[in-house]
């Protein structure tokens, strides 16, 4: 999974991921088109910011904002529904140069979680605001705000209804099922600053107030720089339990693993907890990994020694 391809280190490298588990097999040719759109256009627009010396920092937010706003992935438009169907959004960005933060959860109207994160960390004393609190700084902010409806689309209302239908059919209780598309992206940029930012709809079916890994800091979203950035994604509370992010980093700054060995074992010991998902991460010199244990992880990765590349939309062997 190392990406560092040439003899000269990448002046800058960006990795996204639009979330861990299976593609649901009736997916429709043109709907995985559609994500591989995104994620394709989330690459070109980040690597457009960094070629052009711009921080990691903006880059990874605009790369989120576009996967937020595709409509087929689990963050923003499009998002997982919860059990009583509306969307909770969750986000987080995280800056490598002072490890300054901003996290959003349980938004229901904001349209890019990612943007009011970002505001949360430059506006704000705080690293985190949650529901109400969260959507009456976004008003004071003039961020744009979206009806309810606007994050629903037909695909994850008949997911959810799947997800009810198999709890009323069941005497057991039916635990939230995992939602492919949580969105993700790691950069370094070309000062060799690092950062990361995470958004998502969290699980269907999830509990009203439920809150996931993605907007924790030192759980779904870390940067340090010079040492290394991560964004997961998979079964949420795991990755809270296990600081799955800041595991990572913790054991290249400590243990001086590669991101590739740290963040293979982290998945490994992830999964061994029954939190199956997977990360992408990215050391100070521009390595990349993206291990996973689900089915497949939509993710892509380019950079100043390499070409844009999106991986694992069509679920083809060896991606
Ligand atoms: N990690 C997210 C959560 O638990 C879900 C996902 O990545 O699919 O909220």
């Amino acid at each position: 999974m190392n990406s560092d391809k040439g003899h000269s280190r990448p002046l800058w490298v960006l990795a996204i991921h639009g979330g861990a588990s299976a593609i649901p097999p009736d997916l429709s040719d043109a709907e995985l088109q559609a994500i591989d759109d995104a994620l394709q256009l989330a690459l070109d627009i980040g690597a457009k910011m960094l070629v052009s010396g711009g921080s990691s920092l903006d880059a990874v937010q605009a790369a989120v904002r576009v996967m937020e706003n595709s409509g087929v992935l689990n963050a923003g438009r499009g998002a997982a529904l919860n059990h009583d169907g509306f969307a909770e959004l969750d986000a987080a960005i995280m800056d490598g140069r002072d490890r300054g933060a901003g996290s959003v959860a349980a938004l229901r109207h904001v349209a890019n979680p990612i943007d009011l994160a970002r505001l949360v960390r430059d506006r704000t004393d705080h690293v985190m605001l949650v529901g109400e609190g969260a959507e009456k700084f976004a008003q004071e902010q003039g961020i744009p705000m979206m009806p309810e409806s606007y994050f629903i689309t037909d695909r994850r209302r008949r997911e959810l209804d799947r997800a009810l239908g198999a709890k009323a059919g069941s005497t057991d209780s039916v635990s939230p099922s995992h939602s492919r598309g949580t969105v993700g992206a790691i950069a370094r940029d070309t000062h060799g600053n690092l950062a990361a930012a995470t958004s998502t709809g969290g699980l269907t079916n999830k509990h009203f107030g439920r809150v996931g890994d993605s907007p924790i800091i030192g759980a779904g979203t870390y940067a340090e720089n010079g040492v290394c950035a991560v964004s997961a994604t998979g079964m949420g509370e795991v990755f809270m339990r296990l600081t799955a992010a800041a595991e990572v980093c913790a054991r290249v700054k400590y243990n001086k693993q590669t991101v590739a060995v740290a963040s293979g074992e982290v998945i490994r010991e992830l999964k061994s907890h029954g939190g199956l998902g997977g990360m992408i991460a990215l050391d100070a010199a521009g390595n990349i990994a993206m291990p996973y244990s689900s089915a497949t992880m939509l993710r892509g990765q380019v950079g100043s020694t390499m070409k844009a590349q999106v991986l694992g939309v069509k679920m083809k062997e060896g991606q």
